[in-house]
C-alpha cells in the first residue's frame, strides 16, 4: 500500500496508535478502575471479541500506510495478555513503522523484559504512582508492593529498553506527598520520571478538580528542593513538558493534560482490544473496525474508513473541558488505553 498522510479538520495528522490488547487488569487503581465497578460481576470482553494477534498487525499496516509512526501496546495490562512478544515481533516487522512502545504496570514485566527486547520492543513505560507501600497499595487496590515495580524498572534497564519512562499518577490528598520523594528516588538513574495529572477519563473514577495537582504546582515542589529548568520538546506533539536538573541529575516530564492542554498538536489515535477506533482519550463512541475486518473488507476499504473518520475528526476535549459542554458517559480509560 503507498503511504500517505492524512491530516484531519484542524490539520492535524496522524502519527500514533495506540492499541489495547486487552480490557482486564490485575490491578484495580481506584482512578482507573474502582472495584466497586470492575468486581466480580463486571463483563470484561470475551476470546473471540478481541482482535487477534493477526488482526492487530493487519490493522497496524494500514495505520502505517496512513502516516502512523508510533504504536503503543498498552491496556488493562498488556503484559495479561499471552505471548505478547509474538506480536511485538508482528509489529517490528511491519515496514515504515518507526517506533514500538508499551505502557505496563510492571507486576508481570521481570521474566518478560528481554523477550520483549528481543521480539524489537523499543520503548517501555512502567506506572508507580508511590515509593511507600501503604499509598501504592492503596492506590492499586491488590495490595501490589511497590519494591516489585521498582526491580520490573531495573529489569527492564538490564534488558536494554533505557531510558525507562516511569509514570506517576499524582493525586491530592492521596500520593502527593511523595513528589519529592520519588523524584530524589530517580534523580542520577536514567530513568524519566514523569508526573501526570489526574484526569475525568471515563465516568467511574469519581473525578474532581480539587483531587488533581497541577503541574505548575508539581514544577514548583521540586524546583524548592532541586532547581530544574524546561528543556525543549524533542518532536511536534510531544506529550510530556521536558524539565532537567540544573545539577545535571537527569530529566523529569509533566503531563498537564488538564491545566495545559495539548489538543492542537494530538496526532494519536486510539484502537480497544475489541477493535474500536477511537480519534480522543474522551471519546464517547467508537468507530467499528472489526466488523470491517471480519466482513472480509479489503485494505483499501479499511484504508478508507480510517481515512474517513480521521478527515472528520473534530476532537478537542481537553480544550474544551471548561466550556461545561463535556459529554457524561465517556469510554473507560481500561478499554482506551492510557
Ligand atoms: N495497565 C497499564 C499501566 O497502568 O501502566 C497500562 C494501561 S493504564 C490505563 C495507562 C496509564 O494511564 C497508566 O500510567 C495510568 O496510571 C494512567 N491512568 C489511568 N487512569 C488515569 C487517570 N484517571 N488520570 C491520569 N492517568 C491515568
Ligand atoms: Fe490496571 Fe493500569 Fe488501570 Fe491501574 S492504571 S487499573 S494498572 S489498567
Ligand atoms: Fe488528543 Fe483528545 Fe487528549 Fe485533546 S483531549 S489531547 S484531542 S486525546
Amino acid at each position: 500500500m503507498e503511504r500517505k498522510t492524512i491530516t484531519d479538520t484542524l490539520q492535524r495528522p496522524l502519527r500514533d496508535l495506540r492499541i489495547s490488547v486487552t480490557d482486564r487488569c490485575n490491578f484495580r487503581c481506584t482512578y482507573c478502575m474502582p472495584k466497586e465497578i470492575f468486581g466480580r460481576d463486571y463483563e470484561f470482553l470475551g476470546r473471540d471479541q478481541l482482535l487477534s494477534f493477526e488482526e492487530i498487525e493487519r490493522l497496524s499496516r494500514i495505520f502505517v500506510a496512513h502516516g502512523v509512526e508510533k504504536i503503543r501496546l498498552t491496556g488493562g495490562e498488556p503484559l495479561l495478555r499471552r505471548d505478547i512478544e509474538k506480536l511485538v515481533s508482528m509489529l517490528a516487522n511491519i515496514e515504515g513503522l518507526q517506533d514500538i512502545a508499551m505502557t505496563t504496570n510492571g507486576s508481570l514485566l521481570i521474566p518478560k523484559a528481554k523477550a520483549l527486547k528481543e521480539a524489537g520492543l523499543k520503548r517501555i513505560t512502567v506506572s508507580l504512582d508511590s515509593l511507600d507501600d501503604a499509598t501504592f497499595m492503596s492506590l492499586n487496590d491488590v495490595d501490589f508492593p511497590a519494591s516489585k515495580v521498582l526491580e520490573a524498572i531495573d529489569a527492564s534497564a538490564d534488558a536494554g529498553l533505557t531510558p525507562v519512562k516511569v509514570d506517576m499518577v499524582v493525586k491530592r490528598g492521596v500520593n502527593d506527598q511523595d513528589i519529592v520523594s520519588m523524584a530524589g528516588h530517580f534523580r542520577n538513574t536514567g530513568h524519566i520520571l514523569r508526573f501526570i495529572e489526574f484526569m475525568d477519563v471515563g465516568s467511574t473514577n469519581g473525578w474532581r478538580m480539587d483531587e488533581m495537582v497541577s503541574a505548575a504546582e508539581i514544577v514548583e515542589r521540586i524546583n524548592a528542593v532541586w532547581p530544574i529548568e524546561p528543556v525543549d520538546p524533542n518532536y511536534y506533539g510531544e506529550v510530556a513538558e521536558r524539565y532537567r536538573y540544573i545539577d545535571g541529575a537527569g530529566e523529569i516530564g509533566i503531563i498537564a493534560s488538564v491545566t495545559v492542554p495539548f489538543c492542537s498538536a494530538c496526532t494519536r489515535s486510539r484502537l480497544t482490544a475489541d477493535g474500536q477506533l477511537f480519534t480522543c482519550l474522551f471519546g464517547v463512541r467508537g468507530h467499528d473496525m472489526r466488523s470491517l475486518l471480519r466482513s472480509g473488507a479489503s485494505d483499501e476499504e479499511i484504508g478508507a474508513f480510517l481515512s474517513r473518520v480521521w478527515g472528520q475528526r473534530t476532537d478537542r476535549y481537553s480544550e474544551i473541558r471548561s466550556e461545561g459542554t463535556i459529554p457524561l458517559e465517556k469510554v473507560e480509560m481500561s478499554r482506551i488505553g492510557g
